[in-house]
């Protein structure tokens, strides 16, 4: 199917703006504005599997357990960006509303069930134990 898409970035619209460099907590974006995977908290939250989270990055995860946003926050472009309609997007009401304490306790079968059409089930509920224990060791 013909998706509507849009076009590359023709040109640089970021004139002068660093925020989203000077925001990033691991210093992945490079001054030339690209990104580092290998030190992107998405990428490590996500995408790193059945490893330990570098040591190195001990304290600079903010509190972002699965992916994280502070680039996209802090670009003064996204202020015109407009909520979504489309309801498959809507986040499902256990990511808004569960407590650190129902996340430490969770077991597989409910994070299964819970998350079975959920992006989160890229992480697997392993990686998600380790993030979370990731953050509680920041906090220790
Ligand atoms: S998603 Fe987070 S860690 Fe990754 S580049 Fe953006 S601010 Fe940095
Ligand atoms: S915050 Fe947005 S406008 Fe500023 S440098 Fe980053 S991408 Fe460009």
């Amino acid at each position: 199917m013909e998706l509507e898409y849009d076009d590359p970035f023709a040109k640089d619209f970021c004139g002068s703006c660093s925020k989203c460099i000077d925001a990033c907590p691991t210093d992945a974006i490079l001054p030339n504005k690209v990104v580092d995977g290998s030190r992107c908290i998405s990428y490590f939250t996500i995408e790193l599997k059945e490893m330990l989270l570098p040591s190195e990055m001990h304290n600079k995860f903010d509190n972002w357990m699965f992916g994280c946003d502070t680039c996209q926050d802090v670009c003064p472009w996204n202020r015109f960006s407009k909520p979504t309609t489309e309801a498959a997007f809507n986040p499902i009401p256990e990511v808004l509303n569960l407590s650190t304490k129902e996340w430490e306790s969770m077991t597989e079968e409910t994070f299964k069930k819970i998350f079975r059409h959920s992006p989160m089930k890229r992480s697997k509920f392993k990686g998600i134990q380790r993030n979370l224990s990731f953050l509680q060791q920041q906090q220790s």
